[in-house]
């Protein structure tokens, strides 16, 4: 999977999406369970202290990144790891695949990663020959189902239902009773345990990585990054460049802030935490272990009008409480990276060629701002990114400028104003029924496809004024 999930332009997963009602039940449902059990977990907190506190960690980090990378680079070796700095998704798979290489793997095992789908991580390993399988219960369920791409940073496979996974399980790893998830669970459990035990290469992504250690730490609620970390001899962790903390005290923050906003949970049942290779009277652990750091344009937004983006912990609680996202689900966004933190991101990262259209997918109410644990200014950066495309890169529908041109010339002309506010109502009176126009022309028929614009009324309010003053009997 790469970060682009789709080839089709966004109005045309836009309305696919829009009609798929099971997916929109799905998606609204879980949002609701999100919102309830996050709520439940934050409100007995003194929250906005907290969040205070989880955005001053992430900013100091990302103001002394380079210092914090270097310290984390140097524990890492200390602890007779390796550490590769890759610039770009090439470089970061190229370096995988060489170890893949080297060590002749026929077999790997991944616990979730959102950085390696990011660099399209899985396709390059299985073109050498390799065997990749997700362990995350929802990127399995995901693999199996003909690599159906994730509509979700924290449950990939939200957009699907119980029966769907048994029919997945059925076809693909011969699974014979009910659609129970506790059953469905079983089963997964024990195909992906002979995985673990005959895989070469362990692959992990990375929540925080401790600069003071050289750890990395993972969080999951299916204790999978233990075994992958734990079995295989040769363990790869792949981290975005900003995922840092200076030490386990903010590791301990911040951990606590992701669970509660990702799942209302005080803590998620395993934290996995990997210092470097296993050591002489250790039972378990790798004996060999790689630290891949991806900037992957990351460094390009450091330091510019986006930077507090990389603030982020990747909790989704913004994605949870999107009213957009409630309508659209994860795949209308193209990208691995759905939502709010997905619509600033995704054109960062991807380009503004491919994920132009996600700016505009959001209303601005701002409820993505208001849940962030790492006050992340959301929809500021939504707005600002709708600028960035309309004043320095010119991309705004051509219909949009024209528009925006005519009412330019309208507004600063006070005669041409007087005239358009005169004609106006007989313009609109074609695609006006029961005082509403419900199928507007131009740029407002999308506007109007969904909802009805109020008729324009033939008397103007300056003509009622004048009448007014002038002690008349305004209607
Ligand atoms: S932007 Fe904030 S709320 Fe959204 S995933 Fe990142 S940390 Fe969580």
């Amino acid at each position: 999977m790469a970060m682009k999930i789709s080839q089709q332009k966004f109005n045309e997963r836009l309305s696919s999406n829009l009609e798929n009602d099971f997916m929109r039940g799905a998606v609204a449902g879980a949002q609701h369970r999100f919102q309830t059990r996050r709520s439940a977990a934050v409100d007995s907190l003194n929250w906005e202290e907290w969040r205070n506190h989880g955005e001053e960690i992430r900013q100091h980090v990302l103001e002394n990144l380079d210092y914090y990378l270097y310290e984390l680079s140097i524990n890492v070796e200390a602890r007779g790891g390796h550490v590769f700095f890759a610039q770009t998704a090439e470089e970061a798979t190229e370096y995988i695949s060489t170890i893949a290489k080297q060590k002749s793997a026929k077999k790997i095992v991944k616990a979730k990663s959102m950085v390696t789908e990011e660099i399209n991580l899985n396709s390059h390993l299985e073109q050498l020959g390799c065997e990749v399988i997700e362990t995350d219960l929802g990127e399995y369920i995901l693999q199996l189902d003909d690599h159906d791409p994730p509509s979700h940073i924290v449950t990939p496979a939200l957009h699907k239902n119980k029966d769907q996974i048994r029919e997945v399980f059925e076809q693909k790893i011969g699974y014979t009773a009910s659609s129970q998830p506790e059953e469905l669970a079983l089963h997964a459990r024990k195909v992906l345990r002979e995985h673990y035990l005959t895989a070469d290469i362990g692959i992990t992504g990375c929540n925080f990585a401790v600069a003071e250690t050289g750890s990395v730490c993972l969080v999951t609620n299916e204790g999978n990054a233990d075994l992958v970390t734990a079995l295989p001899k040769t363990q790869i962790s792949v981290m975005g460049m900003e995922r840092l903390v200076p030490t386990f005290e903010e590791m301990e923050v911040l951990v606590g802030m992701l669970t509660r906003s990702a799942v209302g949970q005080k803590l998620t049942s395993y934290i996995t935490v990997l210092t470097g290779i296993k050591e002489a009277l250790e039972v378990d652990g790798p004996e060999e272990f790689h630290l891949v750091i991806v900037d992957n344009g990351r460094s390009s937004i450091l330091g510019g009008e986006f930077q507090s983006i990389l603030q982020c912990i990747r909790c989704a609680a913004c994605i949870n409480t999107c009213p957009v996202y409630r309508h659209v689900g994860g795949h209308t966004y193209g990208s691995i990276y759905s939502g709010p933190i997905g619509a600033v991101l995704s054109p960062l990262l991807g380009g503004y060629d491919d994920y132009k259209e996600l700016p505009y997918a959001s209303t601005l109410c701002g409820a993505c701002t208001d849940v962030c644990p790492v006050k992340i200014p959301l929809h500021q950066l939504l707005h600002k990114h709708r600028e960035v495309i309309v004043e320095r890169e010119g991309r705004a529908p051509i219909s949009e400028s024209l528009l925006m041109q005519a009412f330019g010339m309208g507004t600063s002309s006070q005669s041409i104003y007087k005239l358009g506010t005169k004609v106006a109502s007989t313009v609109m009176k074609p695609f006006t029924k029961n005082e509403k126009i419900t199928n507007g022309p131009g740029p407002l028929k999308n506007w109007t496809a969904y909802r009805d614009f109020p008729s324009l009324q033939k008397e103007r309010f300056r003509d009622w004024f004048e009448q007014h003053n002038k002690g008349g009997n305004p209607k």
